[in-house]
Parts: structure tokens; sequence; C-alpha cells
């Protein structure tokens, strides 16, 4: 018999990367398989190259980042918190830093220095490292048994990844050898995804940002499934930013998508207009709109697609255009018709009621392990994934005994 290991990482993420390193240090003797030729692909990516590692928020804001499976996330995050894993990249000589909106990065902002780190520090606690090592099949029998016989091990800690940006190695593997042991998948679809609405109207004034805007998904039957507030981005063919890259993960190919751009209620916004139309009818519409902090091209381009003349004085305005506006400002609501496929994350995955929050040992299968975005887990961008895949890592290997 080839050699038994005391624990087998399937996938060189940062999952995966991660747990074997603190696998490693506390004695087990490890194997990392990783089907790519290089470790970390995906790191590589992440951050648009740069790494966003965590936040700098308090736990306590983090756990309101992963939507209704928040809870599950309790016990990695208080046993190895944001504070732990910046310490534990500081500690191993990568210097950090931290944006004004709280992103962690490493200091060079060369996500490479990430991967590097790593593999330097997989190598020095004497990981057996295999790469271009598809795993094709896991078994069990009194051992874990790994693509007919090639490797043994004591446990397993299936490290996959989810379904997204397929070309870094994340192809959905993880749920086969999680649905062989009688595991069950919430359908994996992506997150963090831009969204298309049907008759998108801004590409012609395409990069423009608006700073807290607030955004509604309906579904078919126009009831409220989520509401968020943060920046919006109108890019080319899509609405994108992080307030629509967090809402994705509730959103669905026929539901609604509804912006208020102004940040007022439609009410609140008429009372104001009916009051500046008695009190000063002179002044131009396009002028006075920019008491909501409206870019000028925005402005122009929302009265052009509502048929009101730029021109126009507000006295001027009759009620049917008093509608058409207060809607477009604080009630645009469209279909949703795509849901971009190339999610920065993967909403679904394994079924996180069959897996142990306090150990991430599967409840139906002693000695196998999951972390990160295999799982039912998905949060919001701005460093919130990598954080919970290193912490659910290090919750699953401290659990594992030689
Ligand atoms: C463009 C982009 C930018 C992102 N930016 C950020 C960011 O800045 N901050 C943040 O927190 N999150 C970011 N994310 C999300 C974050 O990168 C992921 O959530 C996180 O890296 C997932 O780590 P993981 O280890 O669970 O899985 P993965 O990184 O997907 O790793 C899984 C590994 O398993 C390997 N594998 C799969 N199947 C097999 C098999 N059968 N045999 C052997 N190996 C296998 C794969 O090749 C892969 O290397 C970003 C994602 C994308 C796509």
């Amino acid at each position: 018999m080839n050699k038994l290991y005391d624990l087998i990482i399937i996938g060189g993420g940062v999952a995966g990367l991660i747990g074997a390193i603190k696998g490693a240090e506390k004695g087990l003797q490890v194997a990392l398989l990783e089907k790519n030729g290089k470790l970390g692909r995906k790191i590589l990516i992440s951050g648009a190259g740069q790494c966003n590692i965590t936040n700098s928020d308090e736990i306590s804001e983090f756990l309101t980042k992963y939507g209704k499976n928040n809870k599950f996330l309790r016990n990695s995050l208080y046993n190895f918190t944001p504070t732990d894993l910046m310490s534990f990249y500081k500690d191993n000589g990568l210097n950090l830093y931290i944006r004004d909106d709280g992103k962690v990065f490493p200091e060079s902002k060369k996500a490479g220095d990430v991967v590097s780190l790593l593999y330097d520090l997989c190598r020095k606690n004497h990981v057996d490292i295999f790469v271009n090592q598809k795993v094709e099949s896991i078994e069990y029998s009194n051992n874990f048994i790994i693509n007919n016989g090639v490797f043994y091990s004591k446990n397993v800690l299936i490290a996959t990844g989810g379904i997204t940006y397929p070309h870094t190695g994340s192809t959905g593997d993880g749920y086969k050898f999680a649905k062989y042991f009688g595991h069950t998948i919430i359908e994996p679809k992506p997150a963090l995804s831009p969204i298309f609405i049907e008759n998108y109207q801004f590409k012609d004034i395409s990069g423009i940002s608006f700073k807290n805007v607030e955004i509604i998904i309906l579904n078919e039957n126009n009831k409220r499934i989520a509401t968020l507030k943060n920046d919006l981005l109108l890019t080319h063919r899509n609405l994108s930013g992080p307030v629509i890259l967090n809402i994705s993960r509730y959103a669905k190919v026929g539901y609604y998508l509804q912006i208020n751009f102004v940040g007022f209620s439609k009410s609140e916004v008429k009372d104001d207009l009916l009051h500046t139309q008695q009190e000063n009818g002179r002044r131009l519409l396009k002028n006075y709109l920019k008491k909501y902090n409206l870019p000028t091209r925005f402005i122009l381009k929302i009265l052009n697609i509502i048929n009101i003349d730029e021109n126009i004085k507000i006295a001027d305005i009759n009620k049917k255009m008093r509608e058409s506006l207060l809607r477009m400002l604080t009630e645009y609501k469209n279909k949703i018709y795509k849901i971009s496929p190339s999610g920065m994350a993967t909403a679904g995955g394994i079924n996180i009621k069959e897996i142990n929050p306090k150990t991430m040992e599967s409840k139906l299968v002693k000695g196998l392990y999951f972390a990160g975005e295999v799982l039912d887990i998905d949060g919001d961008t701005g460093g919130y994934n990598i954080q919970v895949a290193s912490s659910m890592a290090v919750l699953a290997v401290k659990d594992i005994k030689k």
C-alpha cells in the first residue's frame, strides 16, 4: 500500500493551502492534491490581481455578509478571526495595507506574493504537494482511498471551490465527491455577478457611478425579496458595483430589479418638487436635480428617456411629466433577463446542514471535512470570501488528530 497520510487535502486554492499549512504545523502528515500545474490560480486573479485577503470590519459586521447562511460561520470566524488572518500573514513576513474602505491587501498589491508565501509555508512544513494531480474518485474502506489507491489517508478535506471562473480549476468536482458520500447539493449558481436588465438605457453613459444607492429585488409577483444600499456602477451592458454584486445572490432571471437613484422616497421627492414649483418655478429642472448629487450626463439622459425637454422650467412640469420623473428617479424598475455567469463567487454548493459547523466535518462520514467555496456559503465583495475560506480550513484541521 502507498503511504498513509493523516490528511489529504483536495484543491490548492486558499482554503486548501492554509489548511495544509495549519495541519502540517501541528504535526500531521499532509498531502495537497491540485489538478492544475500551479497552485492558487484563483488567488492570483482575486482583487483585480491585488488579492483582497480580508476586511478590517468587526466580526459582528462580518457575520452579516453571508446572506442567510451567516450563522454557520460563527465558529470558524471566531476560531480564526480576521485579526488572526492578518497576523498570520504579517508574522510570516507579508506586510499588509488597509484601504480606507476597510479592504485589506498585501502592501505590495501583488496577489502573487500571497501565493508564494503560502507555497513556501507548505514546503517549510513538509506538506507533500502534488500538482497536475486531478482527483477522480474518493472511496472509503478503513481509510480514504483516492484515485483507486494512488493515495490513502485517514482524513480528507475537500476544498475544490465552486463553479465560476472554471479556467482557474473550480469546476464543481467537489459536489461529485460529496454526493458519492450521500451529501445533498444546493443548486450552484454564480454570485457576486453583474446583473443584466431588460431595456437597458444607460449604454451611452456607461462608467457613471452613484454612492449609496438603494436596490430592491422583487419576484414575479412583485414581492420584495431583498433590499440593499451601496455603490452602483452603470456599465456598457449591465449594472454592477458593490450593491449589485452583493444583492446578486438573491437575483433570478424573471425577477425585477428596482433602483432608487436619489436616496429619498417617491413622496419625499414629490413634496420637494411641488414646493420648488411654487417657490422657485423659473428654475431649470436639470439644475434643480443636481441637489440629488446626480451627474449632469445622467440628468440629461433620464430627461431624454422620459421625453422631457432638457431646458424645461420647473413651473412647466405637468402631472404626467412629474409622475414619469418621480418613477425614473425613485422606482426605476426592470425585469432581470440575465445574471452574469462570471460571478466572483458561487452561491449554493454542499448543504451546510450536513456539516458540523464546530469542526467542518461531515455529519454523514467521519474523517471527511469541507472548507471554502465548495460549501453553500458566499460572501459579499470586500475580502469576505477569502477570509471565510481560510477560517473554515483552519477550523477543519484543528479537529483532525494524528
Ligand atoms: C475574479 C475574482 C476576484 C475575486 N476577488 C476576491 C477578493 O479580492 N477577495 C475575496 O475575499 N474573494 C475574492 N474572490 C472570491 C475568492 O477568490 C474565492 O471565494 C476563494 O478563493 C475560494 O477559495 P477556495 O479555496 O474555496 O476555492 P478555489 O480557489 O476555487 O480553489 C479550488 C482548487 O481546487 C482545485 N480542484 C478542483 N477540483 C479538483 C480535483 N478534482 N482534483 C484536484 N484539484 C481540484 C482547483 O484547481 C482549485 O485550485 C474573487 C473571485 C474571483 C473569481
